[in-house]
């Protein structure tokens, strides 16, 4: 039987987060970097590509998954799953 206490209980996630970027996409504008609450991305030098950077994912432990970055990512180039 489902008591009212689990029913009302949130579905988390239980796998630590993924958090990809798609080099395709990424044009190092540094906003992820910039919202990102627990510093997981970090910009990298990439030599002939748009500005010359694009955003890595350095600490992936310390993801929240809090979407920030995908969500303010102007080219849909971060996903977090
Ligand atoms: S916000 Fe998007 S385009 Fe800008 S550095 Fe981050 S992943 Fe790349
Ligand atoms: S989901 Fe949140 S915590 Fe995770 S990398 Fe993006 S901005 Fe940072």
């Amino acid at each position: 039987m489902v008591t009212a206490e689990v029913a009302a209980k949130p579905k988390v996630k239980k796998e630590p987060p993924v958090v990809d970027v798609i080099f395709e996409n990424c044009k190092g504008c540094n906003i992820c970097v910039d919202v990102c609450p627990t510093n997981v991305l970090v910009l990298i030098k990439v030599p002939n590509k748009w500005e010359g950077y694009i955003a890595e994912v350095k600490y992936p432990e310390k993801c929240t998954r809090c979407m920030l970055c995908e969500i303010e990512c102007p080219d849909f180039a971060i996903k977090v799953y």
